[in-house]
């Protein structure tokens, strides 16, 4: 099967500067899928740019014009963490596009599985504000999309980005149309996503934060899509999936400690692929978020594609290694003592969400 990537050069051209989240990481992006082969498994699309009523579909009037202005100005900090550069503005409506091209080409029946591989990502921002790198929340928007727009009553959004996922879990902690699953390394930036934040108003138990201790690795992230991401949907019954598909808990991320293989990420994506085909048709749109190691965010999404596309999981080159860390350097965190602690967060978890769910 073949899987619909949607991507541009102009990607590019959003040039914070000397960043972790900088250019270089699409052009890995590509690399991997070349050296894989995997790109050969998909079907390459251009992204058409959102408009600003698109993007106001989630964010205000006065952050969407900010974020114009900085840009336009000639570039500069958005906020402490978040660097504007002159083509930004445009770059990013058209990352928002991207992730609109292949959610209405899934919706519409072209393509079962879609992925769209744009910078800059988007998980932090909120309604009101950018940050952590992210100027306009390209999967929030594409949600509010497909409910607002496209009549589906039930998005999932699985977030398994490092970093919890605080500006998607913001916009829709009121609704029960979007069902948010983040798993996320805890603690670490930006310090939000506790496990009893479970919604609010009508939305109660419609978030489900899963936030785990540095070295959990591999067969904890699935012991947790097993046996609390996978009841959880068979129970909300999604009508799309969509992934906030951060690579950045891979062992070999400077910014993180959660030690997944490319081999784990392939595996959570056929945990993912698995539930889309038993719920939704297999509808399934996965939108680059982070990752900030050449390989371990090129393989890794290599991995994903590849599973997605029905092929087998990707494993890194020979010889990655993690100089300094903890185990064998090597990712997987079998057994340690992460993994343990990791299975205590899921059996909280379960607790807390027990009150909501048949898990
Ligand atoms: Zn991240």
């Amino acid at each position: 099967m073949r899987v619909l990537a949607v991507s541009d050069e102009a990607y590019l051209e959003h040039a914070p500067g000397n960043w972790p989240e900088g250019p270089h990481r699409l052009e890995a992006v590509w690399k991997a899928l070349e050296e894989t082969g995997v790109g050969d498994l998909l079907e390459l699309r251009g992204p058409a740019p959102a408009s600003e009523e698109d993007v106001g579909l989630v964010h205000t009037s006065r952050h969407i014009e900010r974020v114009k202005e900085v840009a336009r100005g000639g570039g500069g900090y958005l906020t402490l963490d978040t660097v504007v550069s002159p083509k930004s503005y445009d770059i990013a409506l058209l990352a928002v596009g991207g992730v609109l091209t292949a959610v209405d080409a899934v919706l519409g029946g072209e393509a079962k599985r879609a992925v769209a591989l744009v910078r800059p990502p988007g998980h932090h921002a909120t309604a009101g504000e950018g940050m952590g790198f992210c100027l306009f929340n390209n999967v929030a928007v594409a949600a509010a999309h497909a409910i607002l727009r496209r009549g589906l009553e039930r998005v999932l959004i699985v977030d398994w980005d490092l970093h919890h996922g605080n500006g998607t879990e913001a916009v829709f902690y009121d609704s029960r149309q979007v069902l948010f699953v983040s798993c996320h390394e805890s603690p670490a930036y930006p310090g939000t996503g506790w496990i009893t934040d479970t919604g609010e108003g009508e939305g109660e138990g419609f978030t489900v934060n899963i936030p785990f201790p540095a070295g959990t690795g591999d067969e904890t992230y699935l012991e947790a899509f097993d046996s609390v991401v996978a009841p959880i949907a068979r129970a909300f019954r999604p009508e799309l999936v969509l992934v906030s598909c951060g690579l950045d808990a891979h062992f070999l991320d400077p910014l993180g400690r959660l030690e997944l293989t490319s081999r784990g990420y392939g595996r959570l994506s056929g945990v993912v692929c698995g539930l889309a085909d038993e719920l939704c048709g297999g509808k399934v749109v996965f939108v680059l978020e982070g990752g900030y190691d050449p390989v371990g965010l090129g393989w890794s999404l290599a991995s994903v594609l590849s599973v997605a596309a029905g092929r087998d999981p990707v494993a890194e080159p020979e010889g990655c290694r993690r100089e300094g860390a903890e185990g064998d350097g090597k990712g997987g965190g079998a057994r340690g003592s992460g993994a343990r602690a990791g299975g205590l967060v899921i059996s909280s978890v379960l607790k807390t969400q027990r009150a909501y769910w048949p898990v």
